[in-house]
Parts: C-alpha cells; structure tokens; sequence
C-alpha cells in the first residue's frame, strides 16, 4: 500500500492471495490495511489538500505529465503485471496502458483550464464572480475488469482538480494499480497526495464514507454496492458522489446496416477482455430481413476466438477474472435454457485450470431471460430479432440500466431517431469508439451518474463559489 508517502505492508499483518486467473495459481500475497492504516491515509490526504490545492495547476499537471511519461517507459512491464493478475490478452493489456497514459496527459493539460466567470454585477464598484475551488480529499474504488484505466481517470481527475486521493483499487489486480501509483511518486507527487490501500472491501469503503475529512466519493462496480455507497455518502456528511455502475448496451442492428462491418465490430466487443467491460455490447436486437446473416457472421466470427493464457501471442480471450464469474455464466445459460432458448455456439466452462468460459452465443431468448435483462458482464451474447424500430427501441429502454447502446444503421433518420430515443450515457452510431480521454463517460439510470472524462470529468472534482465583492 502507500500511505503517506511510504510503503507499506499494513500494520497489522493481516492479508489475502492473489491469484493468476489464467492458472488459478499464487501470485502474492496483498496486506490489508487496518483501522490504523486506514485513518492515518485520511489524515495524510487531509492535510497535502491544503498545500495540493493551492499549488499551481502548472506545476500540478507538470508532475502528472512527468508520471505519465514513467507509466510510457514501463508500459511493458506494467502491461505484463496487468495480464498476470487480469487475464486479459496482452495486446489488450497494451491498449489499456495506453489509454491510461492518455487520461494522465488530458487532465494533465485540462486541469491547467480549470475557469471561472465573471457575471455583470448590478452595482457600480461590485464584482460578481464564479469561482472553482477543489472539493477535498477524494476516496475512489475500482473494480477488476480495467485494472489501469479505471484507477488511472480517478486519480488523474482528483489530482489535476486540486483534490487529494485515497483510492482502493480492486484487491483482485492490486499490482497494476500500484504501478500508476510509483510513476506518480517518482514524478515527485508530494506526500499524501495519493495514498492506496487495500482490504475487505465493506470494512474499508465504511470507513472511508464516514470519515469526515474525505468530501467527495467515486466509484465503478456493480449498481447494488453503488447504491449502498450512495446511501452511505448522503447519511455521513452529504459526500458528494460520482457513480459509474453496471450496464447492459443495447445493439440494434437496422436491414440497411454493413452488417460484415457491424459483426467485426460486435464481436470484438462483446468478447473483449472475456466480456467484462461495462460498456460490452452487450445485448444484440437485429431486425428480421438481416438476422439470419448476422446471427450466422456472428457464431463464424466466434469459432475463430482462441482462448488461453493472456501471454500466449495467438490467445484471442483470456479467463475470466475470478471463480465468481463463472458460476455467473452458468446461471446465465441454465435461466436462458430453461426458457426455451438456443446455445448457438460455447455454452460451457472450457476444459483445464483457470476460470476460462467459452465464447457463447444464445439466440431464442424471450426477454424475460436472465441474460436479456441482467448485465452479463461475460463472454455470452445473447442475439434475438425485431420488426420494427419502436419496438426494438422499446425493448432495448426495458432494463433499468442506461450506460452505453449501439447501433448500425446507413439512415440518417434511423440514427437520428434512435439518438434521441435510446435511455443510454453513452451512443455509438456504426462504432463502438465511445471510451476516450476527452470525452465524457457515464450513464443514466441505473447506471449512475456523474461523468468522468472530457471536461465534465474535472466538473465531478470541482465546487463553485459565487463571490460578490464591493469597494
Ligand atoms: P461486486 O459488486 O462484489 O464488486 C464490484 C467491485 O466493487 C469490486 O472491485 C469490489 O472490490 C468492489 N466492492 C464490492 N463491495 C464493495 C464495498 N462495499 N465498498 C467498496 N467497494 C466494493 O461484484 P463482482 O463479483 O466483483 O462483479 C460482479 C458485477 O459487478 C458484475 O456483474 C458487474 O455488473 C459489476 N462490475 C461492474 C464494473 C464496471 O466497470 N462498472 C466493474 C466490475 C464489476
């Protein structure tokens, strides 16, 4: 852990494993941290927030470009520890350290165009002006699934604002978290200004929540533990919240889309880092002229995925991340079975050790099924047919989440339609490019709210001061 600007195997020896998903073998053990611990990581980002936020976001994002250009010089190693405790392809795991390094420099130079206003005062010798000022210390949680990504828009966001951070990455990929965490310090990030910590992750969010030095909470992970965290923030202190939770992306391909195009970009999608990525495509609504074509392109391009270990070169998905997962898929395909569906192709947990399933597409599913309702959050891509475009559209709303949705379509009016009806954050129209450092990322309903990225993503980090001044 970091804690204070020292490392730290936690002060009261207490700790778990961490497993490589692609064996189910030992990889190390990870300290947890104690009451202690826990409180002298808030103590420590309390007090760097009163020198952090008053040091000139030159010099703030001087230090963040520094780190992002350590992460660029060790994105091979950072890349190789990510796919051991992940799973992840390494070419996968590359693009992630990318895209990590990408969110550093955005908030690196975003943060230096951290503006107020100056609003017409009514009084001569008075001004009005709008003031951002930085909300405090930060604490964060991550999930598993994007172990750089994720960590690397929570700390770059807090520290480019002027807030400090104490962030619990997941305790399952903890290494490649620590490794963004090194850069930062050996750019020269002061002490305390980002502390990690690691624990059973109830105990140390509960502490975190009510501890009254930390002002503002962001997380990503499942909508049930969002909104326990939500609920949390609001009774200890009115914490604000940025929550970024579970999805479920519609994908609606229209009769008059490139449907060769749309199936390479759909399966690459949904098969991606074995599935677990919140803004998968995810649940595929194909209208009947073309379903047929690309029921079968899909289940082809599918037979083509080679599962096995994340550093093999020819692996095109890796395990999934822990045993929890699979039970997950099994519920999946048992509930669709059950009601009548079809395995078009995978089905099963593949032969061998580690947590590999195998691509799965489910086709014949009514929309009560489990997997059409519940994000799969796995590689299973459950694929049914519509008639029109309201009722697709119908459909696609009927789930309580609004994270990302796709579509394909060559229509103008078609796309236009369905980006003003479709209940998502997020929206790629032929593409499935909606994850990038200057643009804003987060969901409706459900899904949470608040946006990290783009500028939107300093807005969660910052507070508005009005101040009236007369002479
Ligand atoms: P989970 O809800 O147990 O955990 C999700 C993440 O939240 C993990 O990183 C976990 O460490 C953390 N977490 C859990 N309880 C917490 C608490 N009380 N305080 C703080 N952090 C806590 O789920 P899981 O079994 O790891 O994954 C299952 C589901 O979670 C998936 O089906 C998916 O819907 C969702 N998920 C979403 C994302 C995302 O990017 N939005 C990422 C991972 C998991």
């Amino acid at each position: 852990m970091l804690i204070d600007g020292e490392w730290s195997g936690g002060s009261e020896g207490t700790s778990e494993d961490v497993l490589n998903p692609a064996t189910g073998q030992l990889l190390g053990r990870l300290p947890h941290a104690s009451a202690a611990d826990l409180e002298r990581a808030v103590v420590a980002a309390d007090h760097a927030f009163a020198s952090w936020s008053r040091t000139p976001a030159i010099e703030r994002c001087g230090i963040l470009l520094r780190a992002a250009r350590l992460m660029r010089e060790r994105s091979e190693i950072i890349a190789h520890i990510l796919v051991m405790e992940q799973g992840k392809p390494l070419a996968e795991a590359r693009g992630e350290i990318v895209g990590a390094i990408e969110i550093f420099e955005w908030y690196a130079e975003e943060g230096r165009r951290i503006y107020g206003r100056v609003i017409p005062s009514r009084q001569p010798r008075t001004r009005h002006l709008v003031m951002r000022e930085a909300v405090g210390p930060v604490a964060a949680f991550t999930p598993w699934n994007f172990p750089a990504l994720t960590p690397a828009r929570k700390i770059a966001g807090a520290l480019a604002s002027g807030c400090t951070c104490v962030i619990k990455p997941a305790e399952e990929t903890p290494g490649t978290a620590l490794e963004l965490a090194r850069a930062c310090v050996d750019a020269g990030l002061p002490r305390g200004v980002l502390n990690v910590v690691f624990g059973v992750p109830a105990q140390v969010s509960d502490f975190l929540l009510r501890a009254p030095q930390i002002r503002k909470i962001t997380f990503t992970g499942s909508t049930a533990v969002g909104k326990q965290l939500a609920a949390a923030a609001a009774l200890h202190g009115a914490k604000r919240c940025t929550m970024e939770l579970g999805g479920h992306a519609p994908v609606i391909v229209a009769d008059d889309a490139d449907i060769e195009a749309a199936v390479k970009l759909c399966v690459a999608s949904r098969f991606r880092n074995a599935g677990q990525v919140c803004v998968a495509a995810s649940r595929f609504f194909v209208q009947q002229a073309v379903y047929p074509e690309f029921l079968e392109r899909f289940v082809e391009a599918t037979h083509g995925l080679k599962l096995g270990s994340g550093l093999a070169p020819t692996t095109g998905m890796g395990p999934l991340a822990n045993a929890r997962r699979l039970e997950a898929m099994t519920s999946f395909v048992d509930d669709a079975l059950q009601r009548g569906a079809r395995i078009a192709t995978g089905g099963k947990r593949h032969d061998g050790a580690g947590f590999f399933w195998q691509p799965t597409v489910l086709t014949d599913l009514p929309d009560n099924a489990l997997a059409m309702r519940v994000e799969t959050f796995g590689p299973v891509a459950p694929i049914v047919g519509f008639s029109s475009l309201d009722e697709a559209l119908q459909r696609a709303n009927a789930v309580p989440f609004g994270l990302a949705g796709y579509a394909f379509t060559t229509s103008a009016a078609t796309a236009m339609t369905l980006s003003d009806q479709l209940q998502v954050g997020m929206l790629g129209i032929n593409t499935l490019g909606i994850s990038l450092a200057e643009a804003p990322f987060g969901g409706v309903k459900e899904s949470g709210y608040g946006s990290e990225g783009g500028t939107e993503g300093l807005d969660a980090y910052l507070s508005t001061k009005f101040l009236a001044h007369t002479t």
